[in-house]
C-alpha cells in the first residue's frame, strides 16, 4: 500500500492510500521517508494560492531510499542509495537540449494534468514513489533526509544566484531571513559574497546571526540608510529579495548602488506585490530586475555538491518534523509565520 497526503479543499489535508506504482525500465522505486513542506502546498492548504487545483497530492521536497530500478537505469543509481528529487524533464525537446530542463515541453504539468489516479501534483507527501531516474539525484548518507528534502529549493537559489552573477568581493543584500532567505545568503557567501540580511522578526534575526550573518534588524534601523553606511555610501552591488512585498521592493532599489546594480525577484508575494518604479530610473542608473523561478538539472547536481559536502547548512531550517498522520498539523505548524520547513515523516 502506498500513503500520501491529498488537500481536498483549503484547510483540509487527508492522508489517501493506493497501490505501489509499477517501476518503468527508466524509472526508480523509491520508498520515501520525508517530504518537507514548501510555501507552494502550505499557501495553498491557506487559501492563497486558489490557481491550484484539487485534489493535490502535493510535496517535492522529498528523500528517500531506492528500492527498485529499471532495467535501463544508469550504474550510478543502486538500490540502497539515498536520493533527492529534480523535476522531470525528457532531455530530448529543444528545451532541454540547451540545458533548461526546467522548461520541457514533453513532461506533465502536474498543476494542470491529473494522474492515472486522479490527482495533481508531485505525490511528495508518499511514502512510495516512481520517479524518472535522470531526475534522481544521488545524495550522502551522512545527510539526514530532513536535510536531502533542501535540494529543491536550494537548487532553485543556485539557478538565481548564477543569473545574478554574484562575483567574489561584491555585497549583496539579501532581503529576508525566512527558509529561501537563508538559503539565499549561505549560497551568496559561498560564491564568495559580502553578504547583509536584513529582517525583522527577532526569531529569523538570531537564526542569521548563529550562522555568523551581518543582519540589519528593520524594526530598529531603516535598512536603506545602514547599507549606504556600511558601504561608505555606495549601495550593494545586488540585492535579492526573498521577500514577495512592494515595500522591500522599493527597498530593494534604493540600496542597490547607483549605476549598474542589480536586483534579483527571488519570491512571489500573494496577493501580487508592486514595483513602483520610475523607469527613466532603470535607465539612467542602468539598473537590472532579475526574475528567477525553478531550476534545471545542472542546479539540481550542483546543490547536491554544496549540501554533500557541508558547504552550506540546512540543519538550522527544520522547524519540527510531523508524521504523515498528522498530516493537518504539519500544515498548521507549517504556515505559523516566522517557522521555518516542516518536514513530514512518511512511514
Ligand atoms: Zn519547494
Ligand atoms: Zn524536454
Amino acid at each position: 500500500m502506498r500513503k500520501f497526503a491529498v488537500l481536498t479543499e483549503a484547510k483540509n489535508a487527508e492522508v489517501h492510500e493506493g497501490n505501489i506504482p509499477e517501476v518503468g525500465d527508466n524509472q526508480v522505486l523509491i520508498n520515501q521517508k520525508t517530504c518537507n513542506i514548501c510555501t507552494t502546498d502550505y499557501g495553498q492548504w491557506l487559501g492563497l494560492r486558489e490557481h491550484q487545483p484539487y485534489p493535490m497530492a502535493g510535496g517535492h521536497e522529498g528523500g528517500g531510499v531506492i528500492v527498485e530500478k529499471g532495467k535501463n537505469v544508469r550504474d550510478e543509481l543502486n538500490v540502497g542509495d539515498h536520493v533527492a528529487l529534480a523535476y522531470d524533464y525528457c532531455g530530448e525537446c529543444q528545451n532541454c537540449q540547451i540545458g533548461q530542463t526546467s522548461q520541457c515541453t514533453e513532461v506533465l504539468n502536474p498543476f494542470k494534468d491529473k494522474n492515472d489516479e486522479g490527482y495533481y501534483g508531485h505525490l511528495g507527501f508518499a511514502n512510495y514513489a516512481t520517479k524518472n531516474a535522470n531526475a534522481v539525484v544521488k545524495m550522502n548518507k551522512n545527510i539526514s533526509f530532513s536535510e536531502i528534502g533542501f535540494l529543491e529549493p536550494l537548487a532553485t537559489v543556485v539557478s538565481g544566484m548564477k543569473k545574478l552573477r554574484v562575483s567574489a568581493m561584491e555585497t549583496v543584500v539579501v532581503i529576508g531571513a525566512g527558509t529561501m532567505g537563508v538559503l539565499n545568503a549561505q549560497v551568496a557567501k559561498a560564491f564568495g559574497a559580502d553578504v547583509i540580511v536584513t529582517e525583522m522578526m527577532d526569531k529569523k534575526i538570531d537564526a542569521a546571526r548563529e550562522l555568523d550573518f551581518k543582519v540589519i534588524d528593520v524594526k530598529k534601523d531603516d535598512p536603506v540608510e545602514q547599507i549606504k553606511s556600511i558601504t561608505n555610501g555606495k549601495g550593494a552591488d545586488a540585492v535579492i529579495l526573498a521577500v514577495g512585498n512592494t515595500k522591500a521592493n522599493e527597498q530593494a532599489i534604493e540600496m542597490v548602488k547607483e549605476i549598474d546594480g542589480r536586483v534579483l525577484l527571488f519570491a512571489a508575494g500573494h496577493p501580487p506585490p508592486s514595483l513602483n518604479v520610475d523607469s527613466n530610473l532603470i535607465h539612467y542608473r542602468k539598473l537590472e530586475l532579475l526574475g528567477t523561478y525553478g531550476a534545471n538539472i545542472k542546479d539540481f547536481n550542483e546543490s547536491a555538491t554544496l549540501i554533500n559536502e557541508n558547504i552550506i547548512d540546512v540543519s538550522k531550517l527544520i522547524e519540527a518534523k510531523v508524521s504523515l498522520n498528522e498530516i493537518q498539523e504539519a500544515y498548521k505548524v507549517a504556515s505559523t509565520e516566522g517557522n521555518y520547513r516542516v518536514s513530514v515523516t512518511l512511514q
